[in-house]
């Protein structure tokens, strides 16, 4: 389908599917295979300026916004979505800094962001606060030297790889998610480490891991935003970034199809290419119909946020959850296309399909998104 992209957008993209074709399809199934950050890629996505798509220009950046975003991650995730989303895990850590940050944090953090020189993370993800995050315990106390952190984030995307960290904490623990607050920690500060590194079922590449504070003094500086904020802030921030989740669903979801696609040309069965028996047609056809909409519904809501709507809550959770149901959809028939292959780690749809699965958990589950649509829907009757 046409989507009246730009020229810069079109050389985004194309970019994007360039590296995606030469630089990770010849080691994605060792990446996967031995679950290695993928250090040489983000350095190719450092030297050819796709960090750069999402900082404004007076920070270093291409002044990009939401479509331009998905666009890369789409490309990147057709391919390989544990790169995409280590990738996108550095603008889920910065993009606290760009909407809130002062303009002395900016300058400071933004150009190394925009280069690629050093990658962010986002925590706010505690044991006993996943959907719930209003339930966080990790406190910081403010003394005369600054804030002193105590507590641990878990499933932290890019965490151990990155070098800045915006982690949301309870600057007022007495009161609840009303007291928490974004504080920025850069890796060496004392007191912060690194705890288990999760082994997962897809996204293999990316690294998952627990951040560790304990008596962590960060400078007063350090808080993005105001005090009391983090709350309000984390909710708005996931409205932001999860088309960048929708797009990473139809990326893979659109890798699934091709390589279903192309096999089902190939594969004789009955003296026939496969593809020309109805039942894999239909089931192709469907797969396309998904793919095209998901698209569309990602590209539409990402226009919505570039264009400087403000309320887009509820669309940009049906299209995470519409591209995520999707993806896992395609993949799981691309993998029936292939037949016994499919099930086998020498081709690619298995990956994709344990790789899809997550694009329904993380930010917001597909459940919870459910209700945050419907309770957009009860606020007021139809027009
Ligand atoms: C690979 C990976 C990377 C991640 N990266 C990050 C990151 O970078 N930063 C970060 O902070 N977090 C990250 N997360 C955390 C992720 O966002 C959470 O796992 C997710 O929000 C769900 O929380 P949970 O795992 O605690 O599940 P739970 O909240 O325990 O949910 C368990 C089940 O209960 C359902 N459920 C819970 N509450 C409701 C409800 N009210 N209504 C209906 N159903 C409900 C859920 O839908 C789910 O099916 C990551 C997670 C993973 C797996």
């Amino acid at each position: 389908m046409e989507y009246s992209l730009n020229e810069l957008q079109k050389t985004i993209r194309q970019m994007a599917r360039t590296i995606a074709e030469e630089k990770i399809l010849p080691v994605r199934a060792t990446l996967d295979e031995k679950e290695e950050f993928p250090w040489a890629i983000m350095k190719d996505l450092a030297d050819t300026d796709m960090f750069r798509v999402f900082v404004p220009e007076e920070y270093g950046g291409l002044g990009g916004g939401c479509l331009e975003l998905c666009l890369v991650i789409e490309e990147l995730s057709r391919v390989c979505p544990g790169v995409a989303v280590s990738y996108a895990g550095s603008l889920l850590g910065s993009f606290d800094l760009l909407k809130y940050g002062s303009e002395e944090q900016k300058r400071k953090y933004l150009p190394d962001i925009a280069s690629g020189k050093r990658l962010a993370a986002f925590g706010v993800t505690e044991e006993e606060a996943g959907s719930d995050i209003g339930n966080i315990k990790t406190t910081a106390t403010r003394t005369d030297e600054g804030y002193v952190i105590n507590g641990t984030k878990r499933f932290t995307t890019n965490g151990g790889e990155a070098d800045i960290y915006t982690v949301v904490v309870l600057t007022d623990k007495a009161r609840g998610a009303r007291g928490a607050s974004v504080l920025l920690v850069e890796k060496d500060t004392p007191g912060f480490s690194f705890g288990r590194k999760e082994k997962k079922m897809g996204i293999r590449t990316s690294a998952t891991r627990e951040l560790v504070f304990e008596d962590c003094l960060v400078p007063a500086e350090n808080l993005i935003g105001r005090e009391g904020m983090g709350f309000i802030m984390t909710v708005n921030l996931f409205d932001y970034t999860r088309p960048g989740i929708a797009a990473q669903a139809v990326g893979v979801a659109q890798g699934a199809l091709e390589a279903a696609t192309d096999y089902a040309r190939e594969r004789i069965q009955f003296g026939h290419p496969i593809i020309s028996f109805q039942a894999v047609q239909h089931m192709l056809a469907n797969m396309a119909i998904d793919v095209e909409a998901a698209r569309a519904l990602v590209y539409a809501v990402a226009r919505t946020i570039d264009s400087g709507g403000k309320k887009f809550s509820k669309e940009s959770a049906m299209a995470k959850v519409f591209a995520s149901d999707a993806a896992m959809r395609v993949t799981t028939d691309a993998v029936q296309i292939l037949g016994g292959v499919g099930y086998m780690r020498d081709y690619p749809v298995e990956k994709m399909m344990r790789d899809a699965k997550i694009t329904q958990i993380y930010e917001g589950t597909n459940q919870v998104l459910r209700n945050t649509i419907a309770l957009e829907l009860r606020k007021k009757k139809a027009s």
